[in-house]
């Protein structure tokens, strides 16, 4: 049997929605190598995602794989079946080397008793004086908290046992990484909690290889963090421990690491990132999706002409379909409606007026994180325009890789995984 499909120690989570950037994607990468750091790329796509553009998981792996070949990328990379469930695991079963297993659902719904009871005996170590390694404090705890951690992530737990066992019987053990996700939820995991969802974790047999906690304080889609800095790196180191001591103690990988969703654009966040990880020689998976494709709004807006008018067009509908448009997205986003602008005003915008509204450039007073985050999720509105938006795209297909290849190197790789 070939080797077991293992993550290296920084990869990125990278979005295409239309199909279209995914070589300006891995010039980034590219890019990170030349400066002699290692950042591999993995495809994601959310069933959501290809639902609303109507698009299958094997155009995400026909677009890796010709951009792959056409730049001589000799490193992994993996296309990532993004926040599947039982339900929806299907579609992805072929095309994809990379599961994440949402059980948001489940959180919160109570295991059965006797399950909770066997667990809260199988972890006396959980209990008492908890002491992990590189945390200065030691946490404490008492059965009866056990039990209330366990009433509320055993059940999803077990259920990504389900979809891992699904996946090991259909695709083969090692033949995909498993990642567990837990960010699309209300309430952030702590460390302590973090380190008990480990523990059930390795009790279920699930060889994760990334986990995505929710952490403390807003991801909203396409904007910046929204929450105390500290207490986020803090948080940050302490899962970091608790992911290493869970390594020795429980069996997991080795390469177990930290996976941030909702990751693009979270900029003053990325320091803490990049020296919490260098600090702990840890590795950390950062998913970015939904900024290219705004870069390709921002490079049409930018070509002018044609482009510009797309570009227009697009906030336009959007603006006029914004709240069904923002339903799937609700608990990830926050927009202003006072601050949108009139699509009357935008129309008669200038390729500069635009892009400065939309770039994620916090220096620049006319940016408008309301204007931009209404664009993110506005990605149905191109999908509904069909041919003529990729046309658009091809046509302009040069000043638009230029500004995927610079946003995600420039503004996220670079700050994360090589530091300033
Ligand atoms: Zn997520």
């Amino acid at each position: 049997m070939s080797k077991a499909i293992m993550l290296p120690r920084f990869s990125v989570g990278v979005g295409d929605r239309f199909a279209h950037q995914a070589k300006a994607q891995l010039a980034a990468c590219i890019k990170a190598a030349e400066a002699g750091v290692d950042v591999v790329p993995v495809w994601n796509k959310s069933n959501r995602e290809h639902t609303i553009i109507g698009t299958e998981p094997t155009q995400t792996r026909a677009a890796a794989d010709v951009a792959v070949a056409s730049l001589g990328w000799k490193q992994p990379y993996l296309v990532d079946a993004d926040h599947i469930t039982i339900k929806t695991v299907e579609r992805f079963l072929e095309s994809c080397d990379f599961f994440t297993l949402d059980v948001a659902e489940e959180i919160g719904r109570a295991a059965a008793p006797d399950d909770v009871d066997a667990f809260v005996a199988r972890h006396p170590e959980l209990i008492g004086e908890v002491r992990i390694p590189r945390i200065a404090e030691p946490f404490h705890t008492t059965g009866a908290f056990l039990k209330d951690v366990a009433n509320k992530f055993l059940a999803a737990v077990q259920e990504a046992g389900r979809i891992y066992r699904f996946l090991v019987e259909h695709k083969g053990e090692g033949r995909f990484v498993p990642e567990i996700s837990m960010d699309e939820t209300d309430s952030p995991q702590t460390p302590i909690e973090l380190l008990i969802i480990l523990a059930a974790i390795a009790d279920e047999k699930i060889p994760i290889q990334t986990i995505a906690p929710k952490f403390t304080g807003r991801f909203n889609k396409g904007v910046d963090y929204v929450g105390d800095v500290g207490q986020f790196a803090k948080e940050f180191e302490e899962d970091l421990a608790a992911i290493d001591f869970a390594v020795q103690r429980y069996g997991f990988l080795s390469n177990l690491k930290l996976s941030v969703h909702s990751g693009s654009d979270k900029f003053s966040i990325y320091k803490v990132i990049h020296e919490a990880v260098v600090k702990f020689g840890a590795g950390v998976h950062v998913k970015t999706a939904g900024t290219t494709w705004l870069e390709e709004l921002i490079g049409l807006a930018e070509a002018g002409g044609n482009g510009l008018e797309i570009a227009k067009e697009v906030y336009r509908e959007a603006f006029a379909h914004a709240e069904e448009l923002c339903k799937p997205y609700a608990t990830v986003i926050d927009i202003d409606y006072k601050r949108l602008p009139q699509p009357e005003d935008v129309s008669n915008w200038t390729s500069e007026q635009y892009t400065s509204a939309l770039r994620h450039d916090l220096q620049n007073s006319a940016y408008n994180p309301s204007f931009r985050q209404l664009l993110h999720v506005g990605f149905k509105v191109a999908s509904k325009m069909g041919q003529r938006y990729l046309n658009a795209l091809q046509e302009n297909e040069e000043i638009v890789a230029r500004n995927v290849t610079t946003n995600l190197y420039e503004r996220h790789i670079r700050p994360i995984f090589i530091g300033h």
